[in-house]
């Protein structure tokens, strides 16, 4: 056992402070990484400050984190895969059952006996899990994936939540090249759902409620932005579109972007609101389209999706921030102000 630096939050309604917290040992088939940059999840705010508590309550203290670069500085005897200074990232996911039918099918974030990275029981230590706003991580090899060298690692650290989760989505809808593909909001999962329709040839339009995000939206790899609070704009695109990903992370009237899908069009909801959204199933019936959820994505598809960006040089746009600004930087998360992921130099916990 170690102990490490961190940030955690005391309570619902506590800003997040450091704390030193435990990590185990490294066992046979564990990793021990040392963590250089985490970026920022909404997840992390809805989970600090327990916006979730009818689904997964949270338990305090909660060290939040789940997009994580580092370098591996210390392997145990079994583990095959990796070495002291690789450079490695670590997602939503630390551990499963690895016998169960969604394991075998590299589907482990529907395990259910799945780790999460951070608010989860650990059966090592008690307690729940501590995430990525932290100097260290130690975690078994199966959940550790490899970084393609050419990325730049604040960038890359988004991955591994927000780019998987917009990845596996428009991979399972199917060949989207030539399709007329909405992303709706244009925070860290939106930016990052532009950039891999772009990438798999889609038409790409943003839906966005900031007229400021435009041109960055254009820049990013849309082809069109809609300012989704004018409805004459809204109107012009109705029932054209094939997919639509919803990333918004607050209360919204889903029919709305229902109604701008074609026949067989499906909008897939990413975004995890605290409450339900009420759905119009007159809206469904006429043009027989579908609503579907999407869970970040298994450990073999985020590999692929990180040798993806690798080949095609992408990563987050990031705006690096000391661990010291985290609070600041959930206030501006709110307010949509992020462009378009945080991301934290973990050297500045050492510094504290
Ligand atoms: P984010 O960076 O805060 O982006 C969310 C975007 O949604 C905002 O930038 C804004 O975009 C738009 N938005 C926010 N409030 C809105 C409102 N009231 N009405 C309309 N649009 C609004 O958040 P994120 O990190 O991308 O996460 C988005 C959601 O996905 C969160 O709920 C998060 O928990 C969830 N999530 C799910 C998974 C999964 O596996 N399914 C994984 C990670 C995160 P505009 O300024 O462009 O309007
Ligand atoms: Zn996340």
């Amino acid at each position: 056992m170690s102990e490490t630096r961190a940030y955690a939050a005391a309570g619902a309604t506590s800003p997040l402070a450091l704390k030193t917290i435990k990590r185990r040992g490294t066992t046979d088939r564990d990793v021990r990484i040392e963590i250089l940059f985490c970026g920022i999840c909404h997840s992390d705010l809805h989970t600090v400050r327990d916006e979730w508590h009818s689904v997964v309550p949270t338990t305090y203290p909660c060290v939040p984190g789940h997009e994580i670069v580092g370098r591996v500085v210390e392997v145990g005897s079994e583990v095959t895969g990796f070495k002291a200074g690789d450079l490695v990232g670590v997602g939503c996911l630390v551990d499963s059952d690895h016998t169960c039918a969604n394991c075998q099918h590299g589907v482990e974030q529907f395990c259910p006996n799945a780790t999460f990275t951070y608010n989860s029981p650990d059966a090592h230590l008690g307690g729940v899990t501590y995430g990525g706003y932290s100097q260290s991580i130690v975690v078994d090899e199966s959940f550790v994936l490899r970084l393609p060298a050419n990325l730049d690692l604040a960038g890359a650290a988004p991955l591994l939540c927000a780019g998987i989760t917009t990845y596996s989505p428009i991979r399972r809808w199917g060949d989207i090249k030539g399709k007329k593909v909405g992303v709706v909001g244009l925070g860290g999962l939106g930016h990052m759902g532009v950039k891999f329709a772009r990438a798999f040839g889609a038409y790409v339009v943003v839906f966005t409620t900031s007229p400021g995000k435009k041109d960055d939206a254009l820049r990013l790899g849309a082809h069109e932005v809609i300012i989704s609070t004018d409805p004459e704009a809204m109107a012009e695109h109705a029932g054209t579109f094939d997919f639509i990903l919803d990333t918004i992370a607050a209360d919204h009237d889903i029919n709305a972007y229902i109604s701008m899908l074609g026949l067989d069009g499906n909008i897939t909801l990413v975004g995890a609101p605290e409450k339900p959204l009420p759905v119009s199933a007159f809206a469904l019936l006429f043009g027989r389209k579908s609503v579907s959820g999407s869970l970040i994505g298994g450990i073999p598809e985020t590999q692929e999706m990180l040798d993806f960006c690798g080949e095609h040089g992408i990563t987050a746009d990031v705006e690096v921030i000391p661990i010291q600004k985290v609070n600041e930087a959930y206030e501006r998360m709110l307010k949509s102000d992020v462009k378009y992921r945080f991301s934290i130099d973990m050297a500045s916990l050492a510094a504290e």
